[in-house]
């Protein structure tokens, strides 16, 4: 038995499934997940020593590449006068500030350490301030595992559960509870017209993945956002961007930027923290004004604004704010996914390819999915193989058809050939 097999079936008898975030373990492809060891720039290490190209970056946050220097020497500096206080600090400042003028949307912003709590946040926030309790959500977006969001979700839910029932997507929900929650098809117009027309005056807010990566990388039509706009502004309801994956990972203004679309609330999470515990939520100052302590929505978090976690998103957003960041990271994830469709093709495998940003996808599909029913219907099979020939290659892709991918800057021409000099021997064999 190698050592990552060791260490999974010692981590099984302490640890529910043996790890700690579902997806990591391996069940949509089967085999035995890898430990890490170290990792830097766009490669991990595990256990055995052997090495991995990392095609899915801590899923996102890592697009400076692992372990950057100047990433690493801010965090040990913050770490050096204290891991948290529970009082305010400088930094928070900073952080926020730099969010607000990076992501225009956001007037004022609230720091939290996890994207679940942002969303979870976010929600109870427009129920307060709208006074409603009905949300809007879409199949196969996930939003993290607040208890009203996990209807029809995407990512680790859509890997294990039956997603098909129009019921909670996990045990522990009740009923009441997601009877509040409207979930429609990505992407359906007239859907969503439809909702609003019957029920506008009850709805709270809408939330979705404004480039979904949960169902794999889906991408919304012009007419799907703004219809959602308009439906939302005209009955009175909150339009919340969840970002927490495509903030600072499509674009330095994020999804909403390149689409040219201003949300009433905004989810940030994995890169404005640079890999460490981190996310936000924020918008309108006439929303955020009812957050406690000025308003009566509660919401709160001992380690909210951690210094040492400010100090590595400071320095994650002072890189990608860099001139050129975005022009190479987008060049470099469209060369990769150029790569990956010649390499099928020329194996006569049907494949098709999406990028945006650092965050792409690939289906074994003809065509690029345009919802969580197409997705369904990619050759789920072919990707199981494909993923077990890469990883003996040293490639480490998402363990799921149902997840995005995620390159860094430090994912060079070097990194990309090998990546699909894999891939090539890979489409042979399938
Ligand atoms: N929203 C989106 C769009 C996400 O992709 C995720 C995590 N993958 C979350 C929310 C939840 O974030 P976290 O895992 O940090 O709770």
């Amino acid at each position: 038995m190698g050592q990552n097999e060791i260490l999974f079936e010692r981590a099984q008898k302490t640890i529910p499934g043996g790890v700690n975030s579902p997806v990591r373990a391996f069940r949509q492809v089967g085999g035995t997940p890898r430990f890490v060891t170290k990792a830097k720039g766009p490669y991990f290490w595990d256990v055995e020593g052997k090495r991995y190209i990392d095609l899915i970056m801590s899923w996102g946050p890592m697009i400076a590449g692992h372990a950057h220097p100047e990433v690493v020497e801010a965090v040990k500096k913050a770490a050096e006068t204290s891991f948290s206080y529970g009082a305010p600090t400088e930094g928070e400042i900073e952080l926020a500030e730099r969010i607000c003028q990076l992501v225009p949307s956001i007037e004022q912003v609230r720091m939290v350490s996890s994207g679940t709590e942002a969303t979870m946040s976010a929600l109870r926030l427009a129920r307060g301030y709208t006074g409603r309790d009905l949300i809007i959500k879409f199949e196969g977006c996930y939003h993290g595992h607040a208890d009203s969001l996990l209807v029809k979700a995407g990512s680790g839910l859509l890997t294990f559960a039956d997603s098909t029932q129009n019921a909670p997507s996990s045990g522990g929900v009740p009923h009441d509870l997601v009877k509040h929650t409207l979930v429609l098809p990505y992407n359906d117009v007239a859907a969503l017209e439809e909702v609003f027309q019957k029920q506008g005056d009850q709805i709270a807010a809408v939330i979705l993945e404004p480039i979904a990566g949960n169902m794999n990388l889906i991408k919304p039509s012009k007419g799907f956002l703004t219809a959602m706009r308009s439906l939302t502004s005209h009955h009175g309801g909150v339009l919340i961007y969840d970002e927490v994956m495509t903030g600072f990972r499509v674009a330095l203004g994020g999804a909403q930027s390149l689409q040219g679309i201003t949300p009433d609330l905004t989810c940030l999470g994995k890169v404005m923290g640079g890999g460490m515990p981190m996310a936000a939520f924020g918008g309108k100052r006439e929303i955020m004004s009812k957050l406690a302590p000025l308003g009566n929505v509660y919401q709160a978090g001992t380690l909210s604004g951690n210094p040492v976690a400010v100090a590595a998103g400071l320095k994650t957003l002072e890189i990608v704010s860099r001139e050129g960041f975005y022009e190479c990271l987008t060049g470099q994830t469209e060369k990769l996914m150029a790569g990956l469709k010649q390499a099928a093709d020329a194996a006569s495998v049907p494949f098709s390819v999406d990028s945006v940003g650092g965050m792409f996808g690939f289906y074994f599909a003809d065509k690029v999915p345009a919802s969580f029913e197409e997705v369904t219907k990619t050759n789920i099979e072919s990707f199981k193989k494909f993923f077990h020939l890469m990883l003996d290659q040293g490639v480490y892709l998402a363990p799921s058809a149902y997840e995005a991918g995620f390159t860094s800057i430090a994912h060079d021409n070097a990194v990309l050939d090998e990546i699909i000099a894999a891939a090539q021997i890979a489409f042979k064999k399938l």
